[in-house]
């Protein structure tokens, strides 16, 4: 089967340097050549968007999945069935059903990465999941080896959480997803940031398409692009606590922005934290936090996986020294 040398710096967004073996996974029958005649140590990779890679992941063959295809399965007056291939850039199918006028990921535009990784850690914006829209996830199940459809109940997800990320790490390579979209007008995303460019341009019942172009437009002014600065997007989960110790929180520092999630839990967002430790904009030789948004840290040019070890425990020690909370990473290292 098909494979080559590569750079990890050229398909991952981060930048940091390995040499590796890539084999390009473009149909299933690739993923079945590939266990049939090479059975290696592997690793799966979609858009590169969210893996910070040491050195030794020289030692895997890197299966990149390209597995293309967006389209409508089926449809009635009020709704479409929206098959997309694990491979296809996430991006390009919101766009691709805005443009159809479907509604249901509008708000999920502009995050990078590939389709396949959406299920994963249930990727969420603006108040809108992937488990919002998704039926079911097409997928080959390493340990039985054979292709498998799991339901959405099946991948049990929350809050950037699900089977994928969690008990069945690793047992799994998605091929494919399938989301059922409305045809009917889409909801305005409650977060105070989208209502507040809406109100701005004197829009009160934006369409699909508005609604992509205002989270288009939020995130740039966030975000820097990885073709620009070398970054993975947001670095830290939003920690979720438990109340009793969100309330003390909220005595000591009453400008602290607190979301309750149910259960006793509350979400802070993490991105506070880091800021309001004295973290915005700061650099850690090679690393460095983003000077708009303290939530991403930025590879400044050269850095290595040390770099990026001694940046992220560097914030995480400096946040719960401050707070008492911990921070999660949510790239993957390796
Ligand atoms: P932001 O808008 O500055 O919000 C920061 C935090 O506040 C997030 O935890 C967000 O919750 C929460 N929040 C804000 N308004 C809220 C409301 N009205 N109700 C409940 N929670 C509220 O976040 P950002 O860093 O610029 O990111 C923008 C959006 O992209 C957020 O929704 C964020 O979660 C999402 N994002 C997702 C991923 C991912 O899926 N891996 C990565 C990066 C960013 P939520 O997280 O629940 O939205």
């Amino acid at each position: 089967m098909d494979s080559y040398t590569e750079n990890m710096e050229n398909i991952t967004t981060f930048g940091l340097p390995a040499q590796v073996r890539v084999f390009p996974i473009r149909t299933e029958e690739d993923i079945i050549s590939y266990f049939r005649d090479i059975n290696g140590d592997f690793f799966v990779l979609g858009g590169g968007s969210n893996i910070i890679a040491s050195e030794s992941i020289t030692a895997k063959d890197i299966l990149k999945i390209e597995i293309p295809g967006i389209y409508i399965t089926r449809e009635s007056p009020e709704e479409a069935y929206l098959f997309a291939g694990a491979g296809e850039n996430w991006d390009n199918v919101v766009k691709w059903a805005v443009h159809k006028k479907l509604s249901g990921i509008e708000a999920l535009s502009s995050i990078p990465g590939t389709v396949g990784a959406t299920p994963v850690q249930n990727v969420g914006a603006y108040g809108t999941e992937i488990k919002d829209t998704l039926i079911s996830v097409r997928a080959y199940d390493i340990t039985q080896g054979k292709f498998v459809e799991l339901d959405n109940m099946d991948c049990e997800f929350s809050y950037r959480w699900s089977i994928f990320k969690g008990r069945d790490k690793d047992k799994y390579i998605i091929t494919s997803i399938l989301l059922k979209l409305t045809k009917l007008p889409p909801k305005m995303p409650e977060y105070p940031v989208v209502k507040k460019y809406f109100d701005e341009i004197g829009i009160k019942n934006p369409t699909v398409s508005e609604i992509r172009d205002a989270i288009i437009e939020i995130r740039k002014s966030k975000l820097p692009s990885p073709d620009i600065i070398p970054n993975c997007g947001s670095f830290f989960e939003n920690p979720i606590i438990e109340e009793d110790v969100a309330k003390k929180l909220k005595e000591k520092y009453p400008h602290m922005p607190q979301y309750d999630m149910g259960n006793s839990k509350v979400k802070i967002p993490a991105g506070f934290l880091i800021e309001e430790s004295g973290l915005k904009g700061v650099q850690f030789d090679h690393i460095g936090t983003y000077e708009k948004n303290a939530l991403v840290l930025i590879n400044l040019g050269g850095a290595k996986f040390e770099d990026v070890l001694h940046a992220k425990n560097e914030i995480i020690q400096r946040v719960k020294d401050k707070f008492g909370v911990t921070l999660e990473t949510e790239p993957e290292f390796i």
